[in-house]
């Protein structure tokens, strides 16, 4: 299914365990930030290359939609989202750290090339349907994140018209809807699988350089 990005948007904080986890403050409003889109790549088996020079690399498996029409106040759910997918925000935790420490912006830390790494994508089968299934990574077999999006912080539909409201929001956007507890290291070589309803969508090996 090709699917044409356009701006690929992420949710920071947005599972109350996974803010604590990091011993950030549990957040009021949606707290965002973007990636560019030499960031995507698609987990299909292959290895992906990510830097091995800046310190450590989080994974965060995170739950991901793709916007199909232009966001109208009232707009259904089913219309506005058309395909899901599973993503890793790969982030450069030492650098993140050091960057939050300045006061500086994330990109740096967020928006490195693969640092966002998609599944297949799959039809999107509306919010209730979506909350009875749980998301899950493993590494190198283990269970490292289970996940479901009925503990998000902020809600799909709150997410969607934050974003329209200070970003604008259209047809090819993509949405990271922020990642569950169980954030950690990766190291060369591992193999990475992502599962949804305890299903293959992705996988891939890490290969860093
Ligand atoms: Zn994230």
């Amino acid at each position: 299914m090709p699917v044409n990005v356009k701006n690929i948007y992420c949710i920071g904080r947005n599972y109350p365990l996974h803010a604590k986890e990091l011993n950030n403050a549990i957040p009021t409003s949606p707290f965002l930030f973007s990636k560019p889109t030499h960031a995507l790549v698609e987990a299909n088996g292959q290895s992906i290359l990510l830097p091995g020079d800046r310190g450590e690399i989080h994974y965060e498996l995170e739950f991901v939609v793709h916007v199909a029409s232009r966001y109208e106040p009232g707009i259904k759910l089913e219309e506005l989202i058309d395909l899901k997918a599973l993503g890793i925000d790969f982030t450069l935790r030492d650098v993140q750290n050091d960057l939050k420490e300045k006061r500086y912006p994330w990109l740096l830390a967020k928006g490195f090339p693969n640092s966002a790494v998609l599944t297949k994508w799959t039809p999107f089968e509306g919010l209730e349907t979506s909350m009875k299934y749980d998301f899950t990574l493993e590494k190198n077999g283990q269970e490292v994140q289970r996940g479901n999006i009925k503990d998000m912080l902020f809600n799909l539909p709150n997410l969607l018209e934050f974003c329209a409201k200070h970003f604008g929001l259209d047809q090819g956007d993509i949405l990271f809807t922020g990642t569950p507890a169980g954030v950690g290291p990766v190291a060369d070589g591992d193999y990475l699988v992502l599962k949804w309803n305890e299903e293959q969508h992705g996988d891939c090996k890490i290969k860093l350089i």
